[in-house]
């Protein structure tokens, strides 16, 4: 089949709904292709059921909105979706790298005098490089190269030997934000993490970073936003070839069997072109595109003619963290009446950190307007290289051992969940990782400038290029929001001119 609209977007996740939304509320037709059966990319409301057969409501994807993420706040208010806070009553659990278990209250680890003096020394570092370099364009900071070449472990134990302060300091932004070990990507890319969400003081409070859940899950935005695109939303059509300008004949070099391509670029970027998509389903011919998938996806589409050698080579440098959500759940959140949150730390451990997750209200397994679900679910994250580990081991020994990893926080009890599940991205074809992208060593100072310039009539747009809300769903809105707008700009000059 085929079909005619201004825009296509590649990509029905936060990203490419919102670019689609926005569009079309400025009057532009939108066709928005999609490879899955389902709408909302990494965020994905799924179930797990128990030994009875009873289905209970899990967030396989993303989930959580901190305070600081005031576009995808309000988006949820524009939908009509409504929201909860995570339970946070009692005290946590911070398990020691000797295994020992510690309970605390309020946000200070129970670690020594000198670990706690060396974990703030590094924070109120971080905190000054995130707010030097920002979050806008980190690549052209003053000081980017050099940030950049080092990675965030070097940088760590250039100004710390306290072990104990590293593991915990990295697992703000290692294992629990880049899902990378600490060695694998830049300091730069640390500071951009850190600035995208204010600060890194506010990637060590879980309070803030882990504030809000939507009731009946996150894929409800993507859900409402495909719901007013109607028709324009088509399912279950992976986008194979993007054909998107002409070749420049001064490229081409017979004597070395070189066709015309545009490996130096084309000019005019952003500006409305011709294009035609084609996926599995539907052939649409229009005049700007937004490619909203992750970064390590763009290659999975044939360009025709290739793309500029800048992004080639560029998008090479690209790559998914990898990180196990793992879901439990219990009779009852029993670990409250053990005057505990069900927050747990362990810098390092193969279970890093826990939640509790219980839900709230109305969901696809039920639930109930108003109330929380009489069961308690934790949530927990497994990261890099602990994550590869697991998925070696089979089904039932990893099970064990995740479960034991979480008993060192909330005892006995945690072996015993009447429900598991866990999130496996990494083994998603249209994803292939969690939570997002980030770059390789270097990459981000010396790439990082091309990320959202359109190529042509391309334009990018997704949560792993935003600077704002970086690999969060609040980047995703703003990322589909502000290519919509770019390609509305750039439309209106055309046509003036
Ligand atoms: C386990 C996990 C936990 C997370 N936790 C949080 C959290 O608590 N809070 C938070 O804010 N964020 C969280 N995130 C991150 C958040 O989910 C993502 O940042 C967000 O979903 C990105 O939105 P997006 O639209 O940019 O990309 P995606 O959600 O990845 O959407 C991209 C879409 O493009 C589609 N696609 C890919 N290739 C093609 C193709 N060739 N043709 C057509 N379609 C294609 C995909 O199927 C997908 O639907 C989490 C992510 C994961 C995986």
């Amino acid at each position: 089949m085929r079909t005619e609209a201004d825009v296509v977007v590649v990509g029905a996740g936060p990203a490419g709904l919102m670019a689609a939304r926005t569009l079309a509320a400025a009057g532009r037709s939108v066709v928005v292709l999609e490879a899955r059966e389902r709408v909302g990319g990494r965020t994905w409301n799924g179930v797990t059921i128990d030994e009875t057969g009873v289905e209970h409501f899990i967030e396989l994807g993303g989930q959580w909105i901190s305070p600081d993420q005031t576009r995808l706040a309000a988006l949820v208010e524009e939908l009509g979706l409504e929201t909860f806070d995570r339970y946070r009553d009692g005290k946590s659990i911070y398990v020691s790298p000797d295994g020992t278990r510690h309970e605390y209250e309020g946000d200070r680890m129970p670690v020594s005098e000198t670990t706690a003096t060396e974990m703030q020394r590094l924070i109120d570092e971080l905190d000054a490089l995130a707010a030097e370099v920002g979050a806008e364009a980190p690549w052209a900071a003053e000081r980017a190269a050099e940030l950049d070449t080092i990675a965030l472990r070097s940088w760590l134990e250039q100004r710390s030997d306290d072990a104990e302060a590293i593991d915990n300091v990295s697992i703000y932004v290692a294992s629990g934000m880049l899902t990378k070990p600490s060695h694998a990507f830049s300091t730069l890319q640390a500071v951009l993490m850190a600035a995208s969400a204010g600060s890194f003081s506010n990637l060590v409070d879980e309070d803030f970073i882990l504030d809000k859940r939507v009731i009946g899950g996150m894929q409800r935005v993507s859900e409402s936003m495909a719901r007013e695109l109607g028709d324009a939303v088509v399912l279950g059509s992976p986008v194979r070839e993007i054909e998107w300008a002409t070749p420049d004949e001064s490229t081409a070099d017979p004597r070395n069997g070189i066709k015309a391509d545009v490996r130096n670029g084309v000019p005019n970027n952003g500006a409305p072109g011709r294009v035609v998509v084609r996926s599995d389903k539907l052939t649409v011919t229009a005049k700007s595109v937004v490619l909203a998938v992750p970064p390590n996806l763009y290659s999975r589409v044939q360009f025709v003619p290739p793309m500029p050698r800048e992004q080639q080579v560029a998008h090479q440098h690209i790559s998914m963290g990898l990180v196990i959500k793992v879901h439990a759940v219990y009779e009852t959140p029993f670990w409250r009446e053990q005057g505990l949150s069900g927050t747990g730390f362990g810098g390092g451990r193969l279970v890093q950190e826990i939640y509790d997750n219980t839900n709230f209200g109305e969901n696809i397994a039920g639930g109930t307007p108003g109330e929380e679900d009489p069961h308690g679910t934790l949530v927990g994250f497994i990261s890099d290289v602990h994550a590869e580990q697991m998925w070696a081991l089979d089904a039932d020994e990893r099970k064990a051992r995740i479960l034991d990893a979480i008993a060192l926080y909330l005892g006995d009890e945690a072996k015993r969940p009447i429900a598991f599940a866990l999130s496996d991205l990494g083994a998603e074809e249209w994803t292939r990782g969690a939570y997002a992208t980030s770059y390789d060593l270097g990459g981000l100072h010396r790439w990082g400038h091309l990320q959202n310039r359109p190529t042509g009539p391309i334009h990018y747009a997704c949560s792993d290029i935003a600077s704002e809300g970086y690999q969060h769903v609040d980047g995703a809105v703003r990322m589909g929001e502000r290519a919509a707008q770019a390609i509305i700009a750039h439309s209106k000059q055309a046509r003036d001119s």
